[in-house]
């Protein structure tokens, strides 16, 4: 066995791949770009080595960096983790000829699978069944065309390069073939430098089902079951288990053995995926995936085994100590993948700071694999995956009740993430039921993302009592910095009036007004909620984690604040406020200058108001898209727009000074 391992990846692969490896014994080497100094991965690692810029291909796709590095830290071994250069046949050549071993299969077998079609005249010759279709090398429209008709419709068009869903292309009728054809063509040639495409029959309503395989360099080849990876959105998998819910035995060893035939007609070595799309009783090779992939811990979790310290092992040349009958399955397990991204966008990918992130911890049978940490910029760079949450189980409803337990015990700040999504995809009754197809989520989306909106009224609460607990805060501090630290002037707990005082806190919850009247008590204050008034406490920490007793009860959550705008963290759910009129008085950035900000870097994308305007509290101002995101300035209350500063398309900085608000005449009764 090498002494030494250089993960060429980041994030949560990076980090996972590090653990086994440091387990094992050996030396870990992480490589990072210039966005990455402060990753996880980085930490994680013995030693860490700069690549260059941010972009992938200044750094984690730039072969001669790495190669560099290779050498100067003496790697032993390169694991290439999914995505970057793990199948890029020829990085594995080129780190055998720096002396070092490429933890993956041969550079012949990566070549084979590299192209969707050529890799399926060779799953044809080795008698592994194909979708029906076309993958030849004619690649004129004509022939195309013609080859559709003999398909039939509807018809998928795939980038033979492809891969993440690109260049692919779903045809109904063929009056929509031509221009389908050519959308596929440039977005192949655009991702992948080849135009090249092939045509499948588009299957209705199938699963995708993959089976694990596993090759060392003595001949021997096993599979390690199935995974039923059918929930995705846009072609890309969300969520995955294993095994697949509704596979019998002899199917399965069917399905086991048309994987094995496909590894071994390419004298695979290592770790692989063949990829089939299910139908009925019928299955069709789509696809082999020559690395790791992403969704291997559900595998791990129901055979027992780490697919990395046998990554390694093989890489040393080890034999695999079983054969396929000493192989079996424990349980099931279930995993989600946490996207930072829009479900209400289609999934567009999101960036931010991760202002906020709890992530589960020490739950039986759930494991978490991540590569971010609170205060981590998630950028355009890279995959926005923030995490994996695994949970094992005996049977599959005890797996999914501790997956979705697990996920109550997640909460993200900062930046749009699918976590509710997942929850309510995972409570859906056609996944509960198990053996949902590959569509499911393109037909329920309406429903998934509409579910959960609603603000509840803990979230509301929760809201109410972090602005009051900041503001307490800021007191203390005041008080604390002024000469007269006991001064009546500074207690927040409303007696200095000597009467009974309240205050009214107002947010706009989607451009709907709400106001929580708020009076002091001694030991807590009381919250008028619209379903009546409770007593509410509560502990605010700098990362916005609030631990609340709302009407007796204890609920944690987390409130991140970001100028006006609030986002509350109550279970896996996000809620949008936003802080209108705040306390008067001292507070910092709350528009008492009259002047309202950016609240991060970014484009303005709308001016809703002229200079002179008279709007009412909560109306939208202006728009700003910062990193993909929306941000809505609105008016902190009833008042006059005296000045408008910037103009659509403008490029503002944060902190700049967007427009300037006169406040109607103060209506507001009490003061704190
Ligand atoms: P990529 O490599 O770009 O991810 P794949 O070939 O792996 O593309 O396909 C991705 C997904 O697209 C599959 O998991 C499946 O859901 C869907 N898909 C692929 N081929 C077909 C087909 N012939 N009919 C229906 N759906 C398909």
């Amino acid at each position: 066995m090498f002494t030494s391992l250089l993960i060429a990846n980041r994030g949560e692969i990076a980090c996972r791949i590090i653990r086994t490896a440091r387990r094992m014994g050996l030396r870990t080497i992480a490589v990072y770009s210039d966005a990455d100094r402060e990753a996880l991965h980085v930490e994680l690692a013995d030693e860490a080595w700069r690549l260059g810029p941010a972009p992938a291909v200044e750094s984690y796709l730039n072969q001669n960096a790495l190669l560099a590095v290779i050498k100067a830290s003496g790697a032993e071994a390169v694991h290439p983790g999914y995505g970057f250069l793990a199948e890029n046949a020829d990085f594995a050549e080129a780190v055998a000829g720096a002396g070092s071993v490429f933890v993956g299969p041969p550079p012949d077998a990566v070549r084979a699978m590299g192209s969707k079609a050529a890799a399926k005249a060779l799953m044809h010759k080795a008698g592994v069944p194909l979708v029906p279709g076309y993958h030849g090398d004619a690649q004129d429209t004509e022939t195309l065309a013609r080859e559709a008709e003999a398909v039939g419709y509807p018809l998928l068009i795939k980038a033979s390069a492809g891969g993440g869903g690109k260049g692919m292309r779903a045809v109904e009728r063929p009056a929509d073939f031509a221009e389908a054809l050519a959308g596929a063509q440039r977005e192949a040639s655009a991702s992948f430098g080849d135009a090249r495409v092939l045509l499948e029959k588009y299957l209705q309503r199938p699963r995708h089902i993959e089976v694990q395989v596993f090759a060392d360099t003595h001949g021997n080849t096993v599979h390690m079951f199935e995974r039923d990876c059918s929930l995705q959105r846009r072609h890309q998998k969300v969520v995955e288990e294993a095994p697949a819910p509704g596979m019998d035995p002899a199917r399965r060893a069917e399905m086991g053995a048309a994987a094995v035939a496909a590894a071994e007609a390419i004298g695979y070595v290592g770790a692989g995926t063949v990829e089939f799309i299910a139908e009925g009783n019928a299955f069709y090779f789509m696809e082999m995936n020559t690395r790791l992939q992403v969704e291997h811990p559900v595998t791990e979790a129901v055979t027992g085994l780490d697919l990395v310290e046998w990554q390694l092992r093989v890489a040393a040349g080890e034999v695999l100590p079983w054969r396929q009958d000493d192989l079996s399955l424990d349980g099931h397990a279930v995993e989600v993948r946490l996207y930072a991204e829009d479900p209400g966008r289609d999934f567009l990918p999101a960036t931010g700071r991760l202002d906020h992130l709890r992530l589960p911890d020490g739950l039986p049978g759930v494991r978490v694999d991540s590569g971010v940490q609170a205060g981590d910029a998630v950028t355009p760079n890279y995959d926005p995956m923030l995490a994996k949450i695994i949970a094992h189980g005996a049977n599959r409803p005890a797996a999914l009740r501790r997956l979705r337990h697990a996920l109550e015990q997640t909460g993200v700040g900062g930046v749009t993430t699918n976590l509710a999504f997942l929850c309510d995809l995972l409570d859906h009754p056609e996944v509960r039921a198990g053996g949902a197809d590959t569509g499911l989520i393109g037909r329920a989306r309406a429903d998934l993302i509409a579910a959960g909106e609603a603000l509840p009224e803990g979230a509301l609460a929760l809201a109410a009592l972090a602005e009051l607990e900041r503001r307490r805060a800021e007191v203390a501090v005041e008080a604390a910095e002024s000469g007269d630290p006991h001064s009546p002037w500074h207690t927040t707990t409303g007696w200095r009036l000597n009467v009974e005082t309240h205050l009214d806190l107002r947010f706009a919850v989607r451009e709907v007004e709400q106001v929580v009247r708020v009076r002091y008590r001694p030991e807590a204050y009381l919250l008028d909620l619209p379903s009546g008034s409770v007593d509410a406490r509560g502990h605010l920490a700098d990362d916005g984690t609030l631990d609340a007793e709302i009407g007796g009860r204890r609920l944690r959550g987390a409130v991140v604040r970001r100028g006006h705008d609030l986002t509350v963290l109550l279970g896996p759910r996000a809620y949008r406020l936003i802080r209108l009129q705040p306390l008067a008085g001292a507070e910092s950035d709350a528009g008492v200058d009259g002047t309202l900000t950016a609240p991060m870097p970014g484009k303005i994308t709308k001016v809703a108001v002229e200079a002179g305007a008279e709007v009412d509290a909560g109306a939208t101002l202006m728009v700003l898209e910062a990193m993909k995101m929306e941000h809505t300035i609105v008016a902190p209350a009833q008042g006059r727009v005296a000045e408008v500063r910037y103009r659509m398309g403008d490029q503002v900085e944060e902190g700049t000074e967007l427009l300037v608000f006169e406040v109607a005449a103060e209506k507001e009764a009490g003061a704190a």
